[in-house]
């Protein structure tokens, strides 16, 4: 089995192991790969590993011995899953692993907004401290969340971890999902989308990118939030307009907004919200503790082994 690994240095930029990979076969890992080199680097294998390398209808036209496709991470739009199942080509994701961590994300965020703890310790090291006329001072307003409402669109595993972790610091969880189950009613309220946006002191997004939700953070809804909202982004960068975000941020309507992804990553220069004195932007790293990137590669080879002994798991193109 010859198993080629297209982009492997964000899952692994050299802290875990390729090496449950080598028993599968004969392996070869590149860390990138431009588009121009993809079918040049598959050649002839049956297995490609790819995590945000596309893989299209010209890519197995170029490489007929493709059997199976693993994809490194949950989304699986870099595949053109359609023109595989043609082909008789499995596709496979990691539907979970990286929850717990991108929970935790979400609240070093929203601590990032209420505390600015990376900011009053530059100043401490500053010597604004050691000069201060008080034993202490803050240079942000500091907020508590106890007794504040937590608005989660997308109840599903992350939405629901985020739900718990708020329920415990004493905030009122509000949740908005097409779906409901029991588990969710246990730990928040579910209401309208409206209600949510009306009532919410903090807006979290945990529902993924469908055309039903991009866009969903727009001027209009904005409008109908509460003056000085907070807005938490760990899902993906297009469900917000974010020049529409930008506006809000400058006119104070929403008080901060702190987003782990935007609608083009890397950031575009230009991004709006990159001017905003009260976002918070971190380069796409919820998902990338070393204990989910370890997930997700021992999930990666277990599908790939299973597809190998003819079982194939977590197949997206069944
Ligand atoms: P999940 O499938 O368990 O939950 C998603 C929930 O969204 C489901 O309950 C679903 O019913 C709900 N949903 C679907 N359409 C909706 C709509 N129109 N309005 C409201 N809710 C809707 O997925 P998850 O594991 O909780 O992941 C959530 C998202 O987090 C993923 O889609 C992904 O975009 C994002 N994510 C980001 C990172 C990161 O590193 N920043 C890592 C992993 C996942």
């Amino acid at each position: 089995m010859k198993i080629v690994i297209l982009d492997g240095y964000t899952e692994n930029p050299g802290d875990l192991s390729w090496e449950e990979f080598e028993k599968l076969g004969e392996v070869m890992v590149y860390d990138r790969t431009p588009a121009e080199k993809i079918a040049e680097r598959i050649q002839d294998a049956h297995a490609v590993i790819t995590n945000k390398t596309p893989i299209s209808a010209e890519v197995f036209d170029a490489c007929p011995s493709i059997r199976y496709v693993g994809v490194l991470a949950t989304g699986y739009n870099v595949v053109d899953v359609a023109e595989a199942k043609k082909r008789g080509i499995i596709v496979s994701n990691i539907p979970a692993y990286g929850t717990a961590a991108v929970a935790q994300m979400t609240f070093a965020l929203l601590f990032e907004v209420c505390h600015h703890v990376g900011a009053h310790s530059m100043a401490v090291k500053n010597g604004d401290w050691s000069k201060n006329a008080d034993w202490c001072f803050w240079n942000y307003p500091l907020i508590e969340l106890a007794g504040k409402n937590m608005g989660i669109i997308g109840f599903g595993r992350i939405g629901q971890s985020v739900g718990k972790i708020a329920a415990a610091f004493g905030m009122k969880v509000f949740a908005y999902d097409e779906f409901r189950n029991e588990e969710g009613r246990k730990i928040g309220e579910y209401i309208s989308l409206e209600r949510l946006f009306k009532e919410s002191d903090v807006i979290s997004l945990h529902c993924p990118l469908l055309p039903s939700t991009q866009g969903i953070i727009n001027k209009e809804n904005i409008a109908k939030m509460k003056e000085g909202v907070i807005i938490i982004n760990t899902s993906r960068g297009p469900l917000i307009i974010e020049k529409d975000l930008a506006e809000a941020l400058r006119s104070k309507k929403v008080y901060a907004a702190a987003c782990d992804v935007v609608s083009t990553e890397p950031i575009l220069e230009d991004n709006p919200l990159l001017g905003c004195y009260n976002s918070i932007l971190t380069p796409h790293i919820a998902w990338a503790p070393k204990e989910s990137r370890q997930r997700l590669m021992d999930i990666a080879v277990e599908n790939t082994e299973a597809f190998i002994a003819g079982k194939p798991v977590n197949v997206v193109n069944p």
